[in-house]
């Protein structure tokens, strides 16, 4: 077999012999180049060589798909600072005392653990699981650290529910700073008004005072804890939200019609009304001159869903064009009214939150703050409950969402 040589990547390491054991590990006997080390009673730096420790077997990263061992025998030095003469044994740049992983082959570790499982890695890289979970523990917290954070120029609230059809809520609450990282800043086991009040208590004072938003869905627990924490002026309740409100009802007529027409119009017919629902979900102008064709159709058929889906159309226009304050308050009220003279009855429920929250969703067009990054949180959180089929602890889930959401940067 021919030979390569190649020099290890950690700077701080010798290399003394390579050999391959009979399992087929490549095992790089080294030793430091570093001469002294922090005593571990004083923390002041220990010169003077005292003997040696056991030989520790550390994992490092693979070469050529097969496993390396780093074998090393670890100095000891003996402090001249401490009147016992305390001895420790030399600490590396290069992995955490006790580890059994190089810093390296953690980082390697890490990055594989974005979007994907423990089992998954455990299985890929042939370490046991529970290496993986306390090399997992040992760089990402299962809270949040404040004192990562610059600023929480806007704070997002959302639930997600565990299961579906389950009441088994998590609150989700996230940040973008003002450079624009997204971060889960709390996990919140159910949607209790109190609980997240006292989370966002427990945010520093000074910390608090940078958030310009706090974005939230109509639920009164949120709206309520977020303005006695964080002023009324703040809460914004913003398009992505109210949208996803009053496309309930129209969903629900939607299914309701189709239903019916099922039972009164040819199975042929009716097979050219498929995909309805993203249809009037869709703004007008992406639609295909076919789609249109479509919605055509089921105008025709059904006048209920037309008038339902003509007033939705009209709201979604009113939350998207930029405007004032002032003038988004008179647009609603317009559309209030125009639904309330209609026979359009599918919004009474949606239209009794939207009065009640006009305050809120009027905030949005202050500065036009909206939590698309919740949405896009939630695809990002949904797919990770998929990972682990829906078992997850709050804890555990704050952990594998930041880290898909900064692993990239942060093991980069
Ligand atoms: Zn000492």
């Amino acid at each position: 077999m021919s030979k390569i040589d190649l020099s290890l990547d950690i700077d701080s390491l010798e290399i003394l012999s390579q050999t391959v054991d009979t399992k087929g590990n490549i095992v790089i006997e080294v030793q430091s180049k570093a001469t002294d080390t922090p005593c571990h009673k004083c923390g002041k730096t220990a010169t003077k060589r005292y003997g040696y420790g056991p030989f520790l077997t550390i994992k490092h990263l693979p070469l050529f798909d097969k496993p390396v061992y780093l074998k090393i025998r670890s100095v000891r030095y003996q402090c001249e600072h401490c009147d016992d003469h305390a001895t420790t044994s030399e600490q590396y740049d290069w992995c955490d005392r006790g580890s059994k992983t190089s810093k390296g082959l953690e980082k390697y570790l890490m990055r594989s653990l974005i979007h994907s499982t423990v089992q998954d890695v455990s299985r890929k890289e042939g370490l046991g699981y529970k290496s993986i979970v306390s090399i997992l523990q040992r760089h990402i917290g299962e809270k949040v650290d404040w004192s990562d954070y610059q600023d929480l120029e806007t704070i997002g609230i959302d639930e997600i529910s565990l299961k579906k059809g389950y009441q088994d809520f998590l609150t989700i609450i996230s940040a973008i700073e003002q450079s624009g990282r997204l971060t889960i800043i709390g996990i919140l086991e159910g949607r209790q008004k109190k609980d997240v009040k006292d989370f966002f208590e427990s945010i520093p004072k000074p910390l608090i005072a940078t958030t310009k938003a706090v974005c939230s869905d109509m639920y009164d627990g949120f709206v309520q804890a977020a303005k006695e924490v964080f002023g009324s002026q703040a809460v914004v309740v913003d398009r992505y939200h109210v949208a996803k409100l009053y496309r309930a009802p129209l969903d629900k007529l939607r299914i309701k019609e189709m239903r019916r027409l099922k039972s009164e119009i040819s199975a042929e017919e009716y097979s050219k009304l498929e995909a309805m629902m993203w249809i009037l979900r869709a703004h007008h102008e992406c639609l295909s001159e076919a789609d249109k064709s479509k919605l055509t159709l089921l105008y025709k058929y059904s006048p209920a869903l037309k008038e339902a889906h003509k007033c939705a159309l009209k709201l979604t226009h009113i939350l998207n064009t930029k405007c004032n304050r002032k003038v988004a308050l008179s647009k609603l009220n317009r559309w209030i009214k125009s639904v309330d003279n209609s026979d359009v009855q599918c919004f009474a429920t949606f239209i009794k939150t939207l009065k009640k929250y006009k305050p809120s969703i009027l905030n949005y067009f202050k500065a036009r703050k909206n939590s698309g990054f919740v949405e896009g949180l939630n695809n990002k959180i949904k797919v990770a409950k998929r990972r682990c089929y829906g078992f997850i602890k709050p804890e555990s889930l704050f952990q594998r969402m930041q880290l898909d959401l900064i692993g990239f940067d942060m093991y980069a």
